[in-house]
């Protein structure tokens, strides 16, 4: 009884939000947290009232990316509020419910999906038009507590390097996805390769054309193609949005312009 009222206020509150998107990889380190923190911050800059919800829960990276140091969350009687980035961005993280910012969070299977569907029913978004979900990557438990709770998803952006280890893994995601009947929107190869700072030549660090492959594999759009930026390393900044007018972020916006007009 409980995990249906739970599901009834999860109804509720996603209610209240025109979009969303849920962010996943088939691994680790790939850049989908990168990705989800641009894709939102771009449509929080295009004027759109939008959230990030970071449910990495054993590697909860969107406050470091957003600059938010340590929180303590506020709870009015509509449940716990996020953190305002700017004008239009709300963030919740399940790092702002660590006490230390270095501690790892030790979550096992079913208090995993407890905790995921405590987020998706207590935090108060209010309305907003659009909810970015940066999942953990991989295929888990996780994935499905949050693909499975939220109604009424538009799908799914798939984070993947050009790498074929990568890609085998986002094909099992994809077909994670397919098999919940959620639409993949589109992919995103990250990492594609490092333009070299002195002579500009581009280095294929890990590999060319994946992404393409994969596209062409399962019929699934990719999005664009992101070279590995090493202003990252000096700036301290990963808001590509910020900095540059990448292709990719005007592709994935033209996708979701294009859900809006559904
Ligand atoms: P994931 O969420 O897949 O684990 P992250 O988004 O945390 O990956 O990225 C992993 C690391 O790679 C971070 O340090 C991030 O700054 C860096 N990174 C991601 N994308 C790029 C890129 N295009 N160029 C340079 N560094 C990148």
């Amino acid at each position: 009884l409980a995990y249906m009222q739970q599901d009834i206020i999860i109804t509720k509150r996603m209610d209240q939000i025109k979009h969303k998107i849920a962010v996943m990889s088939g691994k680790g380190g790939v850049g989908k947290s990168t990705m989800a923190v641009n894709i939102a911050a771009s449509f929080a800059k295009k004027g759109y009232k939008t959230g990030i919800l970071d449910v990495d829960i054993h590697g909860p990276n969107v406050p470091k990316m957003l600059k938010i140091g340590k929180t303590d969350l506020k709870v009015n009687e509509e449940g716990i509020l996020p953190v305002k980035v700017g004008e239009n961005l709300k963030v919740m993280s399940s790092q702002f419910l660590l006490s230390d910012e270095n501690s790892p969070i030790i979550w096992r299977g079913p208090k995993k999906t407890a905790a995921i569907r405590q987020f998706l029913s207590d935090v108060s978004w209010g309305n907003l038009d659009i909810l970015v979900i940066d999942c953990p990557p991989g295929t888990g438990d996780e994935h499905l507590a949050i693909l499975q709770s939220i109604p009424s998803i538009d799908g799914i952006i798939m984070v993947t390097t050009p790498h074929t280890v990568s890609l085998d893994d986002v094909e099992k995601s994809i077909n994670m996805a397919r098999h919940l009947k959620i639409e993949v929107l589109g992919i995103v190869e990250n990492m594609s390769g490092l333009i070299c700072p002195e002579c500009e030549t581009e280095i294929p660090l890990f590999g060319r054309g994946g992404g393409s492959e994969i596209s062409s594999k399962t019929g699934i759009p990719l999005l664009g193609s992101i070279p590995i930026d090493i202003r990252f390393e000096k700036e301290d900044d990963v808001l590509l949005v910020e900095n540059s007018n990448s292709e990719t972020s005007k592709n994935i916006l033209k996708v979701v312009t294009k859900i809006e007009k559904q």
